[in-house]
């Protein structure tokens, strides 16, 4: 008898047939004689209509009703698939959050996962019935409802997973797995048998959103086994596993990209010791997280032009805070750009293989993209560039890398 952890994406419980479907998934497992706990989402798109009807109502919204609002999208699921269970004859029952409970920190809208009780699902296994989780909620310190930030399910799946010791922890969602890139995007992207913790880091980080960042974070500390595969068709998915476990390894395994940020350029800023402090301190006191920055020295050696980026919810309020400090930072003019998009190439197989990069950036000059910022990782290379060429480079970087499907 194993433990299994399966957790269902937006779009395979978008509504009640679909959850049908999904409980078929459950009751495989179960009459294979697994001990199993269900994690659903929201159905497809509600999450995005709460959040809009939270900024209708509030636009600078408290967040603790930000989280109670949100939330509700995976309350409804989990009680339509307890009752679907149940309609099938295998008896179910749902549970949220502050239920279990999942206990969280108090960061409301993007709260991490403190602490899972699993003595209530571990006696509900043990009464032969099937516990429905809320995925992307909790219960904060305060005794209020909490979210986990968007895309927030995988991360309750996968510490769920963790505190059960569940041997697997599978991820349904719209495509059968992790590819080299996104097969919405690089028609030629190629389904891998496994990729590594790591790597899959790293992908998520820098956009592939197929798994929530903090879900694999997650994983990789606790060892726990992430199936990403189709809630559609029972195929083999995609493990994420550890870098042991993976015989050959291609040098760039995957290609991200990322819409989600903006640059901003301050022009001939003062170059003297102190100025970066002076620039970036104020934005991460406001909590704006900066993660490109490129910094070029003017020819008259006096003046310096820094670029960075951050998040595109970010950008407005960074520009203002900026323009609130101009006085004191000195610069001569600020230039917004959100017209850009973040490309990445991926692999663990960079540490022992020089010249990724230099294909990297001739690929882009031999299709004419001009590269506006670049950063690295060890196992990563990223650059920015115009977002109307976001497809073009992804796609021949793919067949560079020799990530091409036959
Ligand atoms: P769910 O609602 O099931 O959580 P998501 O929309 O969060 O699903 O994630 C699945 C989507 O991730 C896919 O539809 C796909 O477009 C996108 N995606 C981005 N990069 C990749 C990749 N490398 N491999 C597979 N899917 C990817
Ligand atoms: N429903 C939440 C969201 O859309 C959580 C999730 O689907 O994982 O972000
Ligand atoms: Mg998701």
């Amino acid at each position: 008898m194993a433990r299994i952890v399966q957790k269902f994406g937006g779009t395979s419980v978008a509504d009640v047939e679909h959850i049908r479907r999904a409980a078929e998934r459950v009751k495989a497992e179960v009459e294979c004689g697994n001990q199993v706990a269900v994690v659903v989402s929201a159905m497809a798109g509600v999450t995005n209509q709460l959040v809009d009807w939270v900024s209708a109502a509030s636009p600078t919204y408290d967040p603790r009703e930000y989280d109670v609002v949100v939330s509700t999208g995976e309350q409804v699921n989990c009680g339509l698939m307890a009752l679907v269970l149940q309609e099938m004859g295998i008896p179910a029952r749902s549970w949220l959050g502050w239920q279990i409970p999942l206990a969280t920190t108090d960061a409301h809208g993007r709260a991490r996962v403190h602490e899972v009780d699993i003595a209530g699902i571990a006696q509900q296994w043990s009464d032969g019935e099937v516990p429905v989780i809320a995925g992307f909620q909790g219960i904060g310190p305060d005794g209020r409802v909490t979210t986990l930030g968007r895309g927030g399910s995988d991360i309750s799946a996968v510490a769920l997973a963790a505190t059960l010791g569940a041997e697997r922890c599978d991820i349904f969602t719209d495509v059968d797995g992790v590819y080299t890139a996104d097969p919405r995007i690089v028609a030629k992207a190629r389904k891998l048998d496994k990729i590594t913790y790591e790597e899959m880091l790293e992908m998520a980080s820098q956009g592939a959103r197929i798994l929530q960042t903090r879900s694999v974070e997650l994983a990789m500390k606790n060892g726990v086994r992430v199936h990403v595969r189709s809630s559609f068709e029972d195929l083999p998915g995609t493990l994420v596993v550890d870098e042991e476990e993976i015989v050959e390894q291609q040098v760039v395994s995957g290609i991200a990209y990322s819409r989600d940020e903006a640059k901003i350029t301050l022009v001939q800023v003062p170059d003297r010791p102190g100025v970066a402090a002076a620039i970036f301190g104020p934005l991460a006191d406001a909590g704006v997280n900066v993660d490109m920055i490129v910094q070029s020295t003017a020819s008259d050696g006096k003046t310096t032009d820094i670029t960075f980026t951050v998040a595109k919810s970010d950008f407005e309020r960074c520009v203002e805070l900026l323009e609130e400090a101009r006085e004191t930072l000195d610069f001569k003019a600020l230039v917004p750009d959100s017209g850009i998009v973040k490309v990445s190439v991926i692999g663990v197989g960079m540490r022992s293989h020089a010249g990724v990069a230099q294909a990297m950036f001739r690929t882009l000059s031999e299709k004419g993209i001009n590269i506006q910022a670049i950063s690295t990782s060890e196992i990563k290379v990223s650059v920015l560039i115009a977002e109307e060429y976001a497809e073009l480079a992804l796609r021949a970087l793919h067949t560079v890398y020799g990530l091409d499907a036959e």
